[in-house]
């Protein structure tokens, strides 16, 4: 049976060209990369190597890279250390939007039990924020505005640049969550005039459990891990070498491939939507068609349930996803769409389809058959119709 993989957001394979990159740092170059001898060193090197290599990919410097385990704990480093050091100079709120992932969403749940006012920021029905709603949320004990660059769900690309300055005029530390636009998106920290950026390896075509915070030059985030001396005393434990290598390999390629990469998948994502059209009535697509993540395709299919199309997908070998791949295994409905003011029964009928680089036509052509036919059969079995009024 064919396999046709259309979840590129949840998570991308590692390339061939990175874990031959990796390969080593398992076996001959083990190295801890504080030993002082020249094993040792030769880790640390690669490290080095690394961090030049990420921040090249962002217009950062080396310097302002800091690894740590994943994009999740970057946006929880950032967004609770930032709140608890600014507490002890009175500061007591934080703004975000509703639609943020759960590693940002939950960091406010936490910071609300510290005492912490949150701040969730509305959409707009394509997903995009409110600049004049942000601007008015900001007090003067605000410590902290994050909003991520680009949705996991509907692929809606924020307005950084602009939010960031707002937050600039106001003095308040600015966080963004690019974990989804990375290797997405042309991302340039200075020209966006960013604080704090979250990044994650797995998403570019990277190995998993690696991820890295963009600290500007002068913010000054206390660490979050105690221990030792490792990422300039920033985040202690020893590192992820084989994993900093491979993010750091994925991160040049990343930046090699990007205008050639953000074509063909732009590509594919817009003939696979003509297609559905074409060929699927009563749908919907979520998200801003202008302001959208390349390889991002949101759909509802009335009258369905998005669990069961998910599974008879899966039965012909697609696998897609149901909102994010950390959420979809709750069957609550989706925050994003819920945000955007989709109908609770059409969030359930929702599917998120991300192409990426190893996707071709034909498995987007076998993808729109075997949709066509699985949407045809649930209707037909559905107790709710356009008939019953649904
Ligand atoms: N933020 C966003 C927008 C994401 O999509 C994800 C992963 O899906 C994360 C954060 C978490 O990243 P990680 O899987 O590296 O913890």
């Amino acid at each position: 049976m064919r396999q046709v993989y259309l979840d590129y957001s949840a998570t991308t394979p590692v390339k061939n060209e990175v874990m031959q990159e990796m390969l080593p740092f398992f076996t001959e170059k083990f190295g801890n990369p504080s030993s002082l001898y020249t094993v040792g060193q030769d880790s640390k090197n690669a490290i080095s190597h690394a961090r030049e290599r990420l921040a090249a990919l962002i217009g950062a410097e080396p310097r302002e890279i800091f690894f740590c385990s994943s994009g999740t704990e970057a946006d929880n480093w950032a967004v609770i250390e930032t709140a608890m050091a600014k507490r002890a100079k009175g500061a007591k709120h934080i703004i975000t939007s509703k639609i943020e992932h759960h590693a940002l969403l939950h960091s406010g749940e936490y910071l609300a039990k510290e005492g912490f006012d949150v701040t969730y920021l509305g959409v707009d029905a394509d997903g995009l924020i409110d600049l004049s709603e942000l601007e008015a949320a900001i007090r003067p004990d605000t410590a902290i505005i994050s909003v991520m660059f680009a949705n996991n769900e509907i692929g809606t690309i924020e307005p950084v640049a602009r939010m960031a300055e707002i937050a600039k005029r106001h003095n308040v530390v600015f966080h963004t969550d690019a974990v989804q636009a990375l290797g997405n998106v042309d991302i340039n920290v200075k020209e966006l005039g960013v604080d704090l950026m979250s990044m994650s390896g797995h998403k570019i075509y990277g190995p998993k459990g690696i991820g890295a915070l963009y600290i500007r030059r002068g913010v000054a985030l206390p660490p979050h891990m105690h221990g030792g001396a490792q990422e300039s005393g920033k985040r202690a434990g020893t590192e992820n070498l084989t994993g900093i290598v491979g993010f750091g390999k994925a991160a040049e390629l990343a930046g090699a491939n990007l205008v050639s990469h953000i074509e063909r998948v732009t590509e594919l994502r817009d003939y696979f939507l003509e297609q559905v059209r074409a060929r699927i009535p009563d749908i919907r697509v979520n998200g801003s068609m202008e302001s959208r993540l390349p390889g991002n395709i949101n759909i509802t299919f009335k009258y369905i349930e998005g669990e069961a199309l998910l599974l008879l997908l899966d039965m012909a070998g697609i696998a897609v996803s149901t909102g994010s791949a950390c959420s979809s295994a709750s069957l609550s409905p989706s925050h994003v769409l819920e945000a955007i003011g989709v109908p609770v029964e059409e969030i359930h009928g929702s599917i998120r389809f991300t192409v990426g680089d190893f996707t071709t036509k034909e498995d987007l052509d076998y993808t729109v058959d075997t949709l066509e036919e699985a949407v045809a059969k649930l209707r037909s079995i559905s107790s709710v119709s356009k008939e019953s009024g649904w």
